[in-house]
């Protein structure tokens, strides 16, 4: 996958270097392009931001430098990588969140063109002019507000690089990790262990010590689902009843009886508050 970066910091994706991310890259799996945004600015101060219309505090960055940086990076990009367009990623608090679905859906791209903002963001123009020939797309990593795009970079590319084929050495595990689609869709991965069995007198659950394939496998989807309705219970919500089989609906209502049973012990005191 080729990967184009447009941003006033570009020592900001130092971290690409590092890791897995790094190793994709030396071995031609990522083929990161980082460029620096005020290259196509307008005047000696190379200047890319202004004030805003309507009045308002902070900046706006400036549509011209933004498209003139675009337009030469996708040429550039079509002159090396051959015929193709990238796929544009703007990220903003306003976009669609950024989940494992849309990164899958990256993955799928040949190329990703990133346009990380920095003061109150680039010019609403910009995504209108990009959104049909670059499918721009806007997203967001989450509700919070960051002071520059370029974190939000670092976050979807390695989500989206770890997917990669050939990147990850075992690819069974992007198959169990929390969200990824079948079995663990809308599922926390459950909890995991390794040696020594007891460490400062915490055990491993012995079921994991086993050596039965079968009923680890129905532990950990157990431990899934028991996680996943304690700290995300909407998640579960999302699963279709076709893809629960008798042991999902024991495991879950028990989980509702226990949660019952704990608020009526919780009621009488409340109401003695
Ligand atoms: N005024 C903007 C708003 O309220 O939506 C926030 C601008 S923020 C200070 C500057 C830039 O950081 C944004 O344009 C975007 O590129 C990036 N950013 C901030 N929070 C983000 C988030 N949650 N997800 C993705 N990008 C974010």
């Amino acid at each position: 996958m080729r990967v184009d970066i447009i941003s006033i910091f570009p020592e900001y994706f130092a971290p690409l270097d590092v890791s897995l991310m790094g190793k994709a890259r030396e071995r031609g799996l990522l083929d990161v392009h980082v460029h620096q945004l005020r290259d196509w600015a307008h005047d000696v101060h190379r200047t890319v931001d202004d004030t805003p219309y309507g009045g308002g505090p902070g900046m706006v960055m400036k549509p011209e430098v933004w498209g003139d940086a675009i337009d030469a990076v996708v040429a550039r990009g079509r002159a090396s990588a051959g015929e193709g367009l990238p796929r544009m990623v703007v990220p903003t608090p306003s976009g669609r969140p950024f989940t494992q679905e849309v990164a899958l859906e990256y993955a799928a791209e040949p190329w990703l063109l990133f346009a990380p903002a920095r003061y109150e963001g680039i010019d609403s123009r910009v995504v209108a002019e990009y959104g049909t020939p670059l499918r721009a797309d806007e997203v967001s990593i989450g509700d919070y507000v960051l002071a520059g795009g370029e974190a939000a970079v670092l976050v979807i590319v390695e989500a989206v690089g770890r997917l990669l084929p050939g990147v990850l050495g075992n690819a069974r595990s992007v198959a169990d990790d929390s969200f990824a689609p079948g079995a663990m869709a809308n599922l926390l991965e459950g909890p995991v262990y390794t040696k020594p069995p007891v460490w400062r007198g915490h055990e491993v659950p012995q079921i994991l010590l086993s050596g039965h394939h079968g009923r680890i496998a129905r532990w950990r989807r157990d431990e899934a689902l028991r996680r996943t309705l304690g700290k995300r219970p909407e998640l579960v919500g999302r699963i279709g009843e076709e893809s629960l089989d008798k042991d999902d609906r024991r495991v879950i209502e028990e989980f509702e009886e226990r949660r019952s049973a704990a608020s009526f012990r919780a009621g009488p005191e409340d109401m003695a508050d």
